[in-house]
């Protein structure tokens, strides 16, 4: 018999060779029709496969992360299957999960894979998967291995083998059906498991991401366990589609690109630039309520500030090139991160702990040359402006200041409409000590201080081991937005490596120097990958506060004009901003065109409103609500502010 612990601590006793499917029977019937796959000892393992001594496992379903990749990553098992059945002679690369379905990297030979093809290679997907073909682990040499994939005739899974050769690893095959992959696994028991699949995409990709190499076609897919999520997932494309924010940035006529300023630099247009502005402001008063004070730096620094803090060394040679100047040897660079030059303010006079924590808040523009290939609208861009801060502050402090922004963060987040938040908590390796730098002590203290500040602000949290960076723990910001889609936000950082490498010092109450401890903190990450979110949580649709126009005037003729002009700036003076459209469209058109612009509120005004004084509102969403005076309108316009 060997113990089998659960993560609840529950231990209980099986037959040394038991499964995770044979587990989950053990629970219950429902449980083992559920199970994908299990954790074993922390690594996932196929739920057929013999455990044959003590260990910790955890049963895998679609609900959990691991389950899913699982699931996917069997799917694209059946695709290749089906893709070996249509085009005899495809090579296969690599076909792995990705965080919303799986792809595989395949080489057709003579033939093309187009969207043409999707609905076949989804027929071909469904009939194999109706013959509930177990997926079967085998073992075998690497011998073996490369001898069977000699005689298949493909190159790209040999060279993958040459690589496993070199780090001796050990050789799986996985069998379903007709089809034989080399791959260290998991997999679902079998391919009945997948019961709706979506093909979505296909895209040339580079054999081994190496572009002098050959060109492979990428083909994507999406599966799931019932045909309802299927449909669920096609409505949510769909209305994801509707709200991208590049269609509606366009439409709304908030940012723009050009190709001769360069890719990836966005321009914001005036009405884009009022909601940006309005946005700052709203986080500078949130920020200056919790003790930031505001510093404004350079775009660029010298090339020795960032080979002072190490992002020379890390990005300098990926990222732009240096500045030269018509003196020799002087190099600048445009700043990647502001946290060079917020050092510098730090350390430009002596500090006591009385000074701590001092918070400095910049909204700093930053470079980063990323590939062309990873640029999408305003959420992978070139040039960016983060709603950057550093905190400088004593050990102690850490846990208050962690308070502060997270409080900071839900007042901001809940006033835009997000209400669905969670942290992730990025720890260390505690099996891998030498990996970080920093004192035992000071990396103790500094996660106990992460897990208690979120555990005190109520925030859900994930925990993951390992993923710190090599200079401190750190908190990830997620954001659940109306589709039900996760966006990654910003960070909290604590860092240890900084304030060595600048050498910064405050006098402590013992009259002695100590080093500071150092956060970064973008909680939005962005400016424009927020708004990027912002767009698409809202549909253009923005809280009233922020809308770049709260109402627009239509006259129903051009005789009404003076009298919508009027009405404005009466408005004006309840601070309430809109626009007249005076153009001599018929009214019905204007109505339109204001829908499409997403305007909160249209007042319609001809012969009756000219007469009495009002104005016709009509409110997005509800329609008409009816005729009001101005003053009027402006106590309804307040009651709706929030
Ligand atoms: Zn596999
Ligand atoms: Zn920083």
């Amino acid at each position: 018999m060997i113990n089998i612990t659960f993560p609840d601590g529950n231990v209980r006793q099986y037959e040394a060779g038991v499964t995770g499917l044979d587990i989950a029977k053990s629970i219950s019937h429902g449980l083992a029709k559920k199970v994908l796959s299990a954790k074993v000892n922390g690594e996932v393992w196929d739920a057929t496969r013999p455990i044959t001594e003590d260990a910790t496992v955890q049963l895998l379903t679609w609900d959990d992360k691991d389950g899913k990749a699982t699931f996917w990553h069997s799917s694209a098992h059946l695709m290749a299957e089906a893709l070996e059945a249509i085009y005899p002679g495809v090579k296969f690369g690599t076909g792995p999960s990705t965080d919303g379905g799986f792809y595989y990297d395949v080489d057709p030979g003579e033939h093309t894979i187009s969207s043409d093809d999707f609905p076949k290679i989804e027929q071909k997907m469904l009939e194999l998967a109706r013959q509930k073909n177990e997926y079967i682990r085998k073992p075998i040499s690497i011998d073996e291995a490369i001898s069977f994939y000699q005689e298949k005739g493909d190159e790209y899974k040999l060279e993958l083998l040459e690589k496993r050769k070199e780090e001796g690893a050990e050789i799986t095959l996985y069998e379903q059906g007709d089809f034989t992959d080399l791959c260290r696994g998991p997999h679902v028991p079998d391919t009945g498991y997948i019961k709706a699949i979506k093909i979505t995409k296909v895209a040339g990709a580079y054999w081994q991401g190496d572009e002098n190499r050959q060109q492979m076609t990428r083909v994507y897919g999406i599966t799931f366990p019932k045909q309802k999520e299927l449909t669920e997932y096609e409505k949510m494309i769909e209305e994801a589609k509707q709200r991208d924010h590049r269609k509606l940035g366009s439409e709304l006529e908030l940012f723009m690109f050009s190709d001769r300023v360069g890719q990836g630099l966005p321009m914001w247009l005036p009405k884009g630039n009022q909601l940006r502005d309005r946005l700052m402001n709203f986080l500078r008063v949130e920020q200056e309520k919790r003790g930031y004070q505001l510093v404004t730096t350079p775009h660029i620094g010298k090339k020795d500030l960032y080979v002072t803090s190490g992002h020379w060394e890390k990005y300098g040679e990926d990222s732009f090139h240096p500045i030269k100047t018509p003196k020799e040897g002087e190099e600048f660079l445009l700043k990647p991160m502001n946290c060079p030059h917020h050092c510098e303010i730090f350390g430009h006079r002596p500090h006591s702990y009385r000074d701590l924590p001092l918070r400095i808040a910049e909204f700093g523009t930053v470079y980063r040359y990323e590939q062309s290939g990873e640029l999408h609208g305003l959420s992978r861009v070139r040039g960016f402006t983060q709603d950057d801060a550093h905190i400088f502050c004593t050990q102690d402090q850490l846990k208050d200041e962690f308070l502060n922004v997270l409080d900071l963060t839900k007042t901001v987040l809940s006033k835009m409409g997000f209400e669905d938040f969670t942290a992730q908590i990025s720890l260390r390796d505690p099996n891998k000590p030498e990996k970080y730098i920093g004192s035992d002590e000071n990396w103790n203290n500094a996660e106990r201080a992460i897990i208690e500040a979120t555990a005190e602000a109520g925030m859900k949290t994930t925990t993951e081991l390992g993923e710190a960076a090599f200079y401190g723990p750190k908190l990830d910001f997620m954001v659940k937005d109306a589709l039900g889609r996760s966006w990654q936000l910003g960070t909290i950082q604590v860092d240890y490596n900084l304030p060595d490498r600048f050498e910064l010092e405050y006098i402590g109450s013992d009259n002695q120097a100590h080093r500071p401890v150092m956060i970064h903190r973008a909680p939005f990450g962005s400016m424009e990958r927020f708004i990027s979110i912002l767009i698409e949580h809202t549909g253009g649709k923005f809280p009233l506060w922020l809308a770049p126009e709260q109402y627009t005037i239509l006259p129903i003729s051009d005789r009404f004009n003076d009298y919508a002009a009027e009405i404005e700036q009466e408005l004006a003076k309840y601070d309430i901003r809109g626009t007249v459209d005076d153009r001599s469209e018929k009214v019905g058109r204007k109505i339109r065109d204001a829908e499409v612009k997403k305007v909160p509120f249209m007042l319609i005004v001809g012969e009756k409103e000219a007469e009495t004084g009002a104005v016709s509102v009509r409110k997005q969403g509800d329609g008409d609500v009816g005729s009001m005076s101005v003053a009027e309108f402006a106590k309804y316009f307040q009651e709706h502010l929030d």
